[in-house]
């Protein structure tokens, strides 16, 4: 069985997605890897590092996506390269399979074996390989980072002869994991935090951290056997929206990450533009479910604009901000996935499709679309 590793394309990705550690645990196994040439540029990691661990280095990408039969790789492929992959092969990324219906249809006519990263089930023995919580968790520190970095205030409390400044106030909307991390970094900043999230055993995780929940009485919500937020009715997100009203308005930085299923379902609108006018000129507002739709009304994907004073910050890639530590856990959540349905007798990945995990992220088989949740999504 081949393994193939060929370089991300996408302009601007800094990561990448497998690093010389981890092709050692495969090699360690048996496994015979090929990686693109340059693979590691983007993070200064050189051809002969991989050399020194057992890869083979491959400058020929079309000969590579074609010879291997397991394929790893962080982003979704272009269409183009589906039907270049080998038949009956292997190919293991992030897919965005409930929305890109074209790519999802061409593996299945390919004949590909298509599994998506972010359909890893977000189950206790599943956790090593949840790439979605990984990469979630650096884009909560990144956010901070990114704000604190745009603002200008400081985030703690500071007395000097000169004067006493106040710590700088932040409301984080969405407590997943992307929302806990960002509300940790800014406690140990210093500033002053306040969250909400719609379901109800997010208020012990802020005050946890030391963030204060904002009380906005929804009536009813809840979270699906899946630990993702059920959608609020209509009505439910008048009141939200009226509820954060003052809370936004009073804040230096919002940092919004209240996503849908990860980011696989449109991201609802949570921020008015008159909210955002709200806000005191100076202040800054980012929006991490910018690339699912975004929660900000009038944040532009990609870019940062002002409107009134206030920074609306739409850039992309959070992790990527963090490139070496987001490559290090992707590629631990890669190798994990593959090391184990590993068969050590045959060294090669052994596709269980009555397994949980990969009954849940295995979207396309033998020429055809496998997954329900894919094939529910289709036909709504
Ligand atoms: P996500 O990216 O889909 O959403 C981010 C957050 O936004 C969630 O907390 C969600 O409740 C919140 N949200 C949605 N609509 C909102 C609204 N209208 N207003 C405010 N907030 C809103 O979710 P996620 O961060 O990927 O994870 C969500 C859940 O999955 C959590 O319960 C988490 O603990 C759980 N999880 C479990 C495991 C595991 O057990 N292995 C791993 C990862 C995550």
């Amino acid at each position: 069985m081949i393994i193939g590793i060929p370089k991300e394309t996408a302009a601007g990705e800094t990561r990448i997605p497998f690093i010389p550690d981890s092709v050692k645990r495969l090699t360690d196994q048996g496994a015979d890897v090929h990686i693109e040439t340059g693979l590691g540029d983007s993070l200064g990691i050189k051809d002969s590092d991989y050399e020194a661990v057992g890869a083979k280095v491959s400058n020929d990408r079309a000969a590579l996506l074609s010879s291997a039969d397991l394929v790893l790789r962080l982003r979704k492929p272009a269409l183009e390269e589906v039907s270049q992959l080998k038949k009956g092969a292997i190919h293991v990324s992030f897919l965005n399979p409930f929305t890109d219906n074209d790519l999802v249809d061409a593996f299945a006519a390919n004949n590909i074996t298509a599994i998506s990263m972010e359909m890893i089930p977000r189950t206790t023995r599943a956790q090593k390989m949840d790439a979605l919580s990984s990469q979630a968790s650096l884009a909560g520190y990144a956010m901070v980072i990114l704000g604190a970095e745009r603002m200008n205030k400081i985030l703690p409390m500071m007395m000097t002869p000169a004067g006493t400044i106040s710590p700088a106030r932040v409301f984080v909307l969405g407590a997943g994991v992307a929302g806990l991390q960002a509300i940790a970094t800014a406690k140990r900043l210093g500033a002053r935090v306040d969250a909400f999230d719609v379901r109800p055993d997010t208020k012990e995780q802020i005050e946890s951290l030391g963030g204060k929940y904002l009380e906005i009485d929804l009536g009813e919500t809840g979270e699906t056997s899946g630990g993702y937020a059920k959608e609020l009715t209509e009505e439910q997100k008048k009141l939200q929206i009226e509820g954060q009203k003052k809370a936004i308005a009073q804040s230096d930085l919002v940092i919004t990450t209240a996503q849908a299923m990860g980011g696989l379902r449109p991201a609802p609108r949570l921020v008015t533009k008159d909210m955002v006018e709200g806000m005191q000129p100076g202040s800054v507002i980012i929006d991490l479910a910018i690339e699912s739709g975004g929660n900000v009304e009038g944040a532009v994907p990609g870019e940062e604009i002002e409107v009134n004073g206030v920074k609306v910050v739409g850039l992309e890639n959070m992790p990527g901000r963090v490139a070496m530590n987001a490559t290090q856990m992707y590629s631990s959540n890669m190798h994990n996935l593959i090391l184990e349905y590993w068969d050590k007798e045959e060294k090669i990945f052994k596709l269980d499709l009555e397994d949980d995990i990969l009954g849940g992220c295995v979207i396309t088989h033998s020429g055809e679309i496998i997954n329900e949740m894919t094939l529910k999504e289709r036909s709504k």
